[in-house]
């Protein structure tokens, strides 16, 4: 059933992700509001590998305008040979990184076994793509009330996506913020493919956040900044990036990863275009 011209599709399996509120549903992460108007930018390292990359890597992403720093502890690897994060050391390190450099933080929690210890050490928990329907987890974030961000599975529908956001809505967490973070389709170009048109999908049909992650989208470095530009002109609440001090040494996702001066040159690509059509709008204003 549609009830307007819009997608607003009513559906059992993702009625709480798309009922209809008063205003925007806005997620505060400590001092951070997402979806409430301004683009916000979450950057940091794939994975937490020690003090020195990770506190460097706060200073310089909270100074080029990020209000959230990003770090993996428990990653989700596809082999069991590669780097599998720092674990509690590495959520220590990033709670200290983020506390140094004034930015609250957010990590992946792949277990139910983690959760207190997610919800101890960071102030948003990240479901990765992997575990979009791992739905004991889910189940046991939704009692935690924890801000989450909730990542779409790389081969999940819109549907199967907010639907998944139900398991933590309809669980008595309301603090859900969706990201994009690419899918599997039939070109192999890029890691995965960036669903624009489907944030702009799930922007019609939810009210709650939604984020964009064109690092995992693309596994592209050179293509982060577009791929960022497009995800606020599309509507999406703000982004999230991978940076890291040396991304030719990174023990993950090293080739998407910005260095500290393409993480400036991102932020300063991003507020560009709004600043020209603000001075344009002033000038014509004025004629
Ligand atoms: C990550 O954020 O480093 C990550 C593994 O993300 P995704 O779950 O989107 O692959
Ligand atoms: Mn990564």
């Amino acid at each position: 059933m549609l009830d307007t011209w819009r997608t607003r599709e009513i559906s059992v399996d993702h009625r709480k992700a798309t009922e209809r509120y008063d205003g925007r549903r806005v997620v505060w992460v400590k001092d951070v509001a997402i979806g409430g108007g301004d683009a916000v930018v979450i950057a940091g390292p794939c994975s937490v590998e020690s003090r020195e990359q990770v506190n460097s890597t706060a200073t310089a992403v909270g100074r080029a305008g990020a209000v959230l720093l990003r770090g993996g502890a428990f990653k989700p690897r596809t082999s069991p040979h590669d780097f599998q994060g720092l674990g509690l050391e590495g959520l220590r390190l990033l709670r200290d990184a983020g506390d140094a450099a004034g930015l609250p933080v957010v990590t992946e929690i792949m277990s139910e076994d983690d959760v207190a210890a997610g919800c101890e050490f960071a102030d948003m928990i990240q479901v990765g793509a992997r575990n979009m329907q791992n739905f004991a987890l889910l189940k046991k974030l939704a009692k935690t009330r924890h801000p989450i961000l909730l990542k779409r599975g790389a081969s999940a529908t819109v549907k199967e996506w907010l639907s998944a956001a139900d398991y933590l809505l309809h669980g008595g967490n309301e603090n859900v913020v969706l990201c994009e973070r690419g899918i599997k389709t039939f070109d192999q170009s890029l890691r995965n493919t960036l669903d624009l048109a489907g944030v702009a999908l799930a922007k019609e049909m939810t009210d709650l956040p939604i984020i964009v992650d064109p690092s995992h989208a693309t596994g592209k470095r050179s293509l982060i900044a577009a791929t960022a530009r497009a995800a606020i002109a599309v509507g999406a609440d703000g982004v999230i990036v991978e940076v890291h001090p040396h991304p030719e040494t990174a023990l993950s996702d090293g080739p998407q990863s910005l260095t500290f001066e393409g993480f400036e040159e991102m932020m300063d690509g991003l507020c560009r275009p709004l600043r020209s059509i603000a001075q344009g709008r002033e000038v014509r204003a004025a004629a």
